[in-house]
This record gives structure tokens, C-alpha cells and sequence, in this order.
């Protein structure tokens, strides 16, 4: 559910026209809904009532300081994957003890960081890793909590490219051989072992996979605390899959999978965190776009937006589908005829959707993407020197900028002249 709704023939966000923030801010721009972000939220948070749990948000989903600071207001701790998100994090108000780093590849700088300013614990996912974050723990005379991810090897059912689970994959260490991996973390003073960590996947649409990596979570944890660890908290990653499509077999919902996290884990009394990101943004943002000339090509029409693929990279990168909808509501019974949905960018893979069935659009008509609030402005560049698009918050009948495009002075500044020139 979202709350990007027809009112009186129009798209609204909230109670505002789409419309109305094309005119202030000018298009392409991402357009996100408070409470269809805090709604997300909240069933996450209500999915695991009853027991000891953190919602820590992905915040690479979507890492808009205002985004966060939403999130944070209503008690979201943060799953961060990098320095740059550790300290967005933190500059959104959020408490250290409330940040959790994940991420394959954490640079001893990125360690200093945090634990500096304060950490909920570390997601290690390597033995050298492990050594280094020992070394700087015992170097600022602190102490480093962590889990250590363990990989399932379970078939998450996605895109390749989004599929994290399986042993060929470069996440984590092999469950095999978790006894001596936390056997080696126990020996190292600057560490305190926790808990254990797995992320599988994203945009999963059955439990299934969930189940099975939970339940070898289960196991390696009455394995773990009989070898003397203190296993205490389960960071269960994010993953759960949104509706792209409307057409589409619904996936399960939070509070199935949350049914399935007691069901597979509520026994062994451990705090649980898990760390949604798709599910929270995904359906609370939109990009909007404008017509900017229909051409007729053989056999079919296409439809050039002034969005391109370095906006919004999944369609090209992910051949996800984004449904495509005009701001202006089709008149009932209007006949639709199909396009080939592109950008302005030099690439045939700056393509959004083909043969999409559309109703008659003009020059100057906005159409907005669904679903495209998380990885969109997120993995967006300046790719064809594009400015960066605007991002705008709804709240209610209340919009703001939170991200201004730059202007092509600023982009262009940002580039320096070696003196030999
Ligand atoms: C990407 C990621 C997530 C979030 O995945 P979603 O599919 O967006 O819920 C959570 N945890 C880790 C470690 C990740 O890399």
C-alpha cells in the first residue's frame, strides 16, 4: 500500500498534486511519502512485537538525511555499508548504538570512524577483516562488538545480481566453517562476540529461502553456544521483495515474515535485528518524468522522457519492470496503445520499459515510475553531465525539497585544471 493516489482525475502524493511539485521544481525529481515510509516501517516493527528486536533500516535503499531522520524520529536503528553512510547516519541524529555496519570490504579508515563516534556492532564478513578491526578496537582501547555473517548457501530465487546467499557468492564466511572462524574471533582481545549475521538476497518473494537460512541459523547457534560463545543477538539482514507489478503474485507480507523469524527463531531468546531497505523506500517513491516528443518508429512508437537511465539504473541494469502511470488519470475506457519508453541518453539500454500498453501521451504530459523509491536516486549519476535529479518529501499537504538539483556551474566547478594546462 502506498499513498500515491487519483483525487478528481490527478495524481496526488499524500494530499499534494504531483502536478503542483512538477511546476516548483521542474522534472525529472523523485517524490517520496512520509507516512507510506513510516507506515513501512511501523509493520516491520509491529511484525516482531514481542520480542527484543531492532529495525535497522538499509539506508543504501534510500539515504536521504531527511529519509532518515524520518525514520530515526520513529525508532529505526541503520544498517550502514560504508563510511559515507555510518557518518549520513549520524548527522541524521542517529545514536551510535543504533547503527549497525555491514559490507564486505570495510577500509581500516571506515573502522576508525566508527568505532570513534560509536557502534551497535560490526557485521565482520571475513577473517582478515576480523584482524583489522581487532587492531584498531585495541588501539583506541576500546572494545569491538561484532557478529560474524555467515553465508547459508541457500538459493534466494532473485536476480543474479542482487543474490547473496550461495557459496559462489562473495558474502560472508561458509556456515562449515563457523566454529573455527568464531573459535579465532574469541582469541582476539579487541572483540566481543555477540550474535551471528545473514543477508541472503534482496527482493525475495517467497519465504522459503528465508526459512532455510533462518533455520541453520538456529542450529549454528546452539552449535556456537555450546562451544562457549555468548550468542545473544540475531541480525537476520534484510531482503523481503516489494509488488513491482500490480498483475504480480503478491509477496509475503512483514508480518508473515515475522511470523516465520518467531517460528524459526523466537525459542533461543535472542534480541532480533533485521535490516529491511527495499521494503521501507521502495513503494514510497515515485520519478517522475516529463513527455518530451513522441516519435514514430517502425512498427512502433516511443515515448522520450526527459528521465534517463542514469536517474533510475534498474530497468537497464536489473531488466526490472517499473509500472510506468500517467499523472494525468485516463479517462475511463480510453484505448491504450503500447510504446517503447526510453531516455534521452545514448545507450539502447537507456530503455524503461517496451511495448509498455499506455494511453495517449503528448509532449509536456508527466508520467510517474512507481515503486522507484529505493535504489533509485541512491544509484543515480551525472552520467551525459545530467544534473542530479531533485528529491522532494511529501507530509500531508506539506512538500519540501531535500535534495536541489545542482546547476551546471556546480557541476562543472567540480572539475579542476591541473596548473600545466
Ligand atoms: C542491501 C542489504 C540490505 C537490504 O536489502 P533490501 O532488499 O533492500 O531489504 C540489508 N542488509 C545488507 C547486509 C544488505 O547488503
Amino acid at each position: 500500500m502506498d499513498h500515491f493516489l487519483y483525487r478528481d482525475g490527478a495524481l496526488y502524493a499524500e494530499d499534494v498534486p504531483i502536478s503542483e511539485i512538477a511546476a516548483a521544481v521542474g522534472t525529472p525529481f523523485y517524490v517520496y511519502s512520509t507516512a507510506t515510509l513510516l507506515r513501512h516501517f511501523q509493520l516491520f516493527d509491529d511484525a516482531l512485537d514481542g520480542t527484543d528486536h531492532l529495525v535497522c533500516y538499509a539506508m543504501k535503499a534510500a539515504s536521504n538525511q531527511a529519509i532518515l531522520k524520518t525514520l530515526a524520529r520513529a525508532g529505526a536503528g541503520m544498517d550502514v555499508v560504508s563510511g559515507g553512510e555510518y557518518l549520513r547516519a549520524k548527522a541524521a541524529g542517529v545514536p551510535g548504538d543504533k547503527i549497525v555496519f555491514s559490507g564486505v570490504g570495510k577500509t581500516a579508515d571506515e573502522i576508525r570512524t566508527a568505532l570513534t563516534g560509536g557502534i551497535r556492532q560490526f557485521n565482520v564478513e571475513s577473517e582478515p577483516e576480523m584482524e583489522v578491526i581487532n587492531a584498531i578496537a585495541l588501539e583506541l582501547g576500546v572494545v569491538a562488538p561484532i557478529t560474524v555473517r555467515v553465508n547459508p548457501d541457500v538459493d534466494a530465487k532473485t536476480h543474479a545480481k542482487i543474490a547473496t546467499g550461495k557459496s559462489e557468492n562473495k558474502f560472508g564466511i561458509p556456515i562449515a566453517r563457523a566454529s573455527e572462524v568464531y573459535g579465532h574471533a574469541a582469541s582476539l582481545p579487541g572483540l566481543e562476540v555477540i550474535g551471528i549475521d545473514v543477508h541472503i538476497g534482496s527482493q525475495l518473494t517467497e519465504l522459503e529461502p528465508f526459512e532455510m537460512a533462518y533455520t541453520k541459523v538456529a542450529e549454528l547457534t546452539e552449535k556456537l553456544r555450546s562451544e562457549g560463545h555468548n550468542i545473544r543477538r540475531l541480525d537476520l539482514g534484510g531482503g523481503l521483495g516489494i509488488p513491482y507489478t500490480r498483475a504480480n503474485d503478491a509477496p509475503p507480507l512483514p508480518v508473515e515474515y515475522g511470523a516465520l523469524i518467531k517460528k524459526t527463531l523466537g525459542h533461543l531468546g535472542c534480541e532480533i535485528e533485521i535490516e529491511p531497505g527495499r521494503l521501507i523506500a521502495g513503494n514510497a517513491g515515485l520519478m517522475v518524468s516529463k513527455v518530451i516528443y513522441v516519435k514514430s518508429g517502425e512498427g512502433r512508437d516511443f515515448l522520450i522522457l526527459d528521465g534517463a537511465m542514469n536517474d533510475l539504473i534498474r530497468p537497464a541494469m536489473y531488466e526490472a519492470h517499473h509500472d510506468i502511470v500517467a499523472v494525468d488519470e485516463p479517462a475511463p475506457g480510453v484505448e491504450q496503445q503500447p510504446y517503447d519508453i526510453v531516455g534521452p541518453v545514448c545507450e539502447s539500454g537507456d530503455t524503461f520499459a517496451k511495448e509498455r500498453n499506455m494511453p495517449p501521451l503528448a509532449p509536456g504530459d508527466l508520467v510517474a515510475f512507481r515503486s522507484a523509491g529505493a535504489y533509485g536516486a541512491v544509484m543515480s549519476s551525472e552520467y551525459n553531465t545530467r544534473p542530479l535529479i531533485p528529491e522532494v518529501l511529501v507530509h500531508g499537504d506539506q512538500f519540501a525539497v531535500i535534495r536541489e538539483r545542482p546547476s551546471f556551474d556546480e557541476i562543472i566547478n567540480r572539475d579542476t585544471i591541473p596548473e600545466w594546462l
